[in-house]
């Protein structure tokens, strides 16, 4: 498949609307400062192959897709041990709320909510010397390039992050988190502000497609049953409270987060990044979701 020529028609096809429809996040200051008409598009296959059309070489911030790279952290380092303090499914409830923690007892629903995401950084700083350094590490190795956080981006965060405050204190109300919430929150804040570009990106998310195995060595990063639990959960809860759209018009195993990029797996062929700031009502990229309707469409690649 010519997968070039896929890209730069999806590109084609969506730059007329550039800037015409939805809204660049702006409860993060520093994000809010991101103009909206820019698209990118990469994708990199099993075997090495990679395309990219747009603006794919351009830095973004990363922001919830970070969520997949910190569990595949932890489950290297804590292993099952983190199940017990995080479950399995959909929240059916927006990513930063505190109404379900109540009556669940500051059990989060799933990794990917943001009160899932904070107590698996709980594990990071438990297991690793220094957390953040092992996420970046994690990061570049995956992508064999050095991969930064946005300063400005990690210290607007922590100024105006006043919810994920209040379900870090919630949680540790209940017993939930281990570790003081500066320090765990210092870790998520940075690992959101993390700026890669969609090549880096459909790079480092390799393993995902590859059943564990590292995109270019002859490494392992997780087991096959992990990455199988790890796409399950990107396709159930990976797009805020618009998974089961995701999955009936896409198809595919899909992380976003509010700085507008989406990854998106096809198991045993390819991982791709789309990235386009402006987004929908569910806080999804608007365009980054109709680039990968597209995508599927055209290539029939799904897991269905
Ligand atoms: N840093 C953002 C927050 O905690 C991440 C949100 C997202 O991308 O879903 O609110």
């Amino acid at each position: 498949m010519d997968y070039q020529a896929v890209l730069e028609s999806i590109v084609e096809e969506l730059r007329p609307q550039l800037g015409r429809a939805g809204h660049v996040a702006s409860y993060i200051p520093a994000l809010a400062r991101v103009p909206a008409t820019q698209f990118g598009i990469a994708l990199r296959t099993c075997d090495g192959v990679e395309a990219a059309a747009g603006d794919s070489a351009t830095p973004f911030s990363i922001q919830s897709i970070s969520k997949v790279f910190s569990l595949t952290l932890a489950m290297q380092v804590a292993g099952e041990r983190l199940w017990a303090r995080i479950g399995r499914e959909p929240s059916g409830n927006p990513f930063n709320s505190l109404v379900q923690l109540e009556s669940e007892k500051g059990v989060p629903r799933n990794p990917f909510i943001n009160a899932g995401a904070i107590v698996v950084a709980d594990h990071l700083v438990a297991q690793c010397v220094d957390a953040k350094a092992e996420i970046l590490g994690l990061l570049s190795d995956l992508c064999a390039e050095p991969i930064a956080f946005d300063e400005e981006v990690a210290s607007s965060e922590a100024g105006s992050g006043h919810r994920n405050l209040a379900l870090s204190h919630f949680m540790k109300s209940f017993g939930i988190l281990d570790h003081d919430v500066a320090t765990v929150l210092d870790v998520y804040f940075h690992q959101c502000a993390i700026r890669m570009s969609c090549v880096q990106m459909a790079r480092a998310a390799g393993y995902l497609c590859r059943d564990g195995a590292h995109p270019r060595v002859g490494a392992r990063v997780l087991s096959e049953q992990q990455v199988r639990r790890i796409n399950a959960l990107m396709l159930t809860c990976g797009t805020y409270d618009a998974a089961g759209e995701f999955a009936f018009s896409i198809g595919l195993p899909c992380k976003s987060g509010v700085g507008g990029g989406i990854i998106a797996v096809v198991p045993d062929r390819l991982t791709l990044c789309v990235w386009s700031p402006a987004l929908d009502a569910t806080g999804n990229s608007l365009l980054g979701r109709c680039a990968l309707e597209r995508f599927t469409a055209r290539t029939g690649l799904s897991i269905f």
